[in-house]
This record gives C-alpha cells, structure tokens and sequence, in this order.
C-alpha cells in the first residue's frame, strides 16, 4: 500500500505550465484537486491533514505541509507554489474596492444603548466576535439576545435574517428566547422560527456542522452564526502540551470557516469563549481568554464580561481594529439585556 501510494504521487507531481490564475468567483468554487498533479491519492492525504482550500496550501512552508500531510519535501513545494499562483496571493485590492465591502458592513443593535456605543452602532458584520468571561458571566445571555435581535426589521436595528446557532454545552433555551422576544413586542413563534439550533456533541460535530452551514443556508437569510461554546469541546477533548498544535490546527480550520460564512454571507460570527480557570504550565494566565493566537488573530471584537455589584453587568471591548478600548454597564433582566 504505501509503496502504491509513493508511485502515484510521483505521477502526480504537479507541473506549473498547466497552472492558471483564478479570480475569486472561481477561487471559491475550486478544490484541491485543481491543483495540477494534485490527484485522488494525494488529495486525500491533504484532506486527512485538514487542508482543503487553496489558500490553507498555498500559505505553507513546503516541509510543514510535507511533514503534516506525509508527502515529500519537493512535492509539497510544487503544491505550494501551484496554491500560491492559483490562489493568487500577495494579489493587492485597492482601498477602493475594500471601502466598497465595507460599506456593504450592518450593524446590528443589542437595543442596549451603552452596549452599541462602545461597539461603535452595535454587532458588525463581515466580523467574528469574539465573547469571553467567566462562567455565569452572561455570555450565553448575549447569544440569545442577539440571535433575537437578528431576526428584527432593518429599521428597528435588526437584520431581519435567519440565526444559525452551535450548541455545544446544551445551554440553549427557546424558553429564554421567548422571554427576549416578548420584552421586544416580538412573536415568540416567529423568532423562533428563524433560529435554527443543532446541539454539537464534540469538536468533529461541531466542525461538520460549520460547514454544513454553507449548504442549509440556501433560501435563507444568513445574518447571523452563533457558536456557543466555541472552546468547551477544544480544551476537553484536546489535554496536554502533546496535543496543543494539533487543537490550534483544528480550531484554526474551524474560524476560517466560521469567517468565510460571515465573508459570503454578510453576517455577523460571535462565538463565545472562556477564561483560563487556574493558572498553570498549559493553560496560562487565569484571567486570560483561552483558545491561543489562533483565536486572538481570527477575533475582529473581542468582548470581557464580567459580574459587577447590584446585579449589573460590565462588558469590556479589548482590541478593537477601529474602536477606542473601553467599558459600558448593562443588566439582564427576564425581558432580556437592558441598560
Ligand atoms: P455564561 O454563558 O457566561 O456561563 P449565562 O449567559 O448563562 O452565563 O448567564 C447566566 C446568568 O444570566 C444567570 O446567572 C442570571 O443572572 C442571568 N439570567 C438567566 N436567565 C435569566 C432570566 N430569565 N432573568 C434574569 N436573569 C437571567
Ligand atoms: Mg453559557
């Protein structure tokens, strides 16, 4: 078998003549297998490795990619440099096309005042945010009240769109959510009707059922993708320093995923994380969002939640690529987040 699989990629070695650019149209819809010497052999090899997209190949030093999907150095650097012709990478847009995307950029309002101000108008999209704190913190209070809000009409601050939301700690409550539509004159029914829930039951599930987004979001109006937690599945399954760059690869895979759904479909990613419960040698500082650089780059927002006195809430925005740093005061109540 493995000399069988030798000779084949040997037959496979990609030739660069047959390489052509691609725009982004045909970006999106190309496979690896449009790599040229890429067949079904080594193909497979690149899936089982986790790279899938163009871009994942092309961004590869050729004796990591060599290493990690087990094929020979030079044939790695060959696949690279065919990805990085074809992905066209380090191909420059200009600062007019970028301001075009983003003015197609909507805010969507928590109808909490101090809360869409600190974010400069609210939730925007074409962004992942990011929500950490503690247990109890009230970050599962903003998932609800958001994928609520997303269902609301343009003009009262909403993107009258459809929720997709990842359960991964069987946190979620149509109940709440009945609660938080009613405190907004909302038909609980209705709301409901437009929040589509799948509990996740590891970090397999909850990756295949990111990517199934892609193909149940048809007919709908994608706005909105919550994944709560982001993180609880990634620190139980994945213990130990021994297994820390395979839990980054994977965890990485999975938010350019989440990002490339808020890229196409204009919509907002909030994934909620938590916070490193005691310090040590693994896990670092204990008031520190877990989930590494991986997730701190993929982050557009990142959002503190902490309990203060008197039942009150403060939320603090840390990071922002456009947004001063700052802090704002809220509470929970039964009708939902309030000022
Ligand atoms: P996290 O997801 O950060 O662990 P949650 O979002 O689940 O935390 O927050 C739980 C808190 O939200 C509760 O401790 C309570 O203070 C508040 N909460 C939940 N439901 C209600 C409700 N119906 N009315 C008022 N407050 C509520
Ligand atoms: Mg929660």
């Amino acid at each position: 078998m493995p000399a069988k699989s030798k000779a084949k990629s040997k037959n496979e070695e990609p030739n660069e003549e047959e390489v052509t650019i691609m725009t982004e149209e045909m970006l999106s819809e190309a496979s690896i297998e449009d790599l040229p010497g890429v067949g079904p052999a080594t193909a497979e090899k690149l899936r089982e490795a986790g790279f899938e997209e163009l871009l994942a190949i092309a961004v590869m030093s050729p004796s990591d990619l060599a290493d990690q999907a087990e094929l020979g150095e030079a044939v790695a650097n060959k696949i690279i440099n065919a990805a990085k012709k074809m992905a066209n990478i380090g191909g420059f847009v200009s600062g007019s096309d970028l301001l075009e995307r983003r003015r197609e950029v909507m805010k969507l309002s928590s109808k909490v005042s101090t809360i869409d101000e600190l974010l400069g108008g609210g939730f925007e999209t074409q962004a992942l945010v990011e929500v950490y704190g503690e247990f109890g913190s009230g970050k599962t209070q903003i998932g609800h009240q958001l994928a609520v809000n997303c269902t609301m009409p343009l003009e009262d601050g909403g993107f009258d769109g459809d929720v997709f939301y990842i359960d991964t700690e069987d946190t979620f409550r149509p109940e709440r959510i009945t609660q938080m539509a009613r405190g907004h004159g909302l038909d609980p029914e209705k709301v409901l009707e437009r929040i589509h829930v799948a509990r996740a039951y590891n970090t397999a599930h909850q990756m295949l059922l990111a990517e199934e987004i892609k193909r149940l979001s048809r007919g709908l109006n994608v706005k909105m993708i919550i994944v709560d937690s982001l993180t609880s599945h990634f620190r139980a399954e994945f213990i130990g320093r021994g297994m820390l760059a395979n839990r980054q690869q994977k965890l990485n895979r999975h938010l350019k995923d989440l990002k490339q759904l808020a890229d196409i479909n204009n919509a907002l990613v909030l994934v909620t994380n938590q916070v490193h419960s005691k310090p040590d040698a693994m896990w670092g500082d204990p008031t520190k969002p877990v989930g590494g650089h991986v997730l701190a780059h993929a982050s557009t927002f990142r959002l503190y939640l902490r309990k203060a006195k008197a039942g009150r809430r403060i939320a603090r925005l840390v990071d922002s690529p456009n947004l001063p740093d700052g802090e704002c005061v809220y509470q929970v109540t039964e009708e939902g987040l309030r000022d």
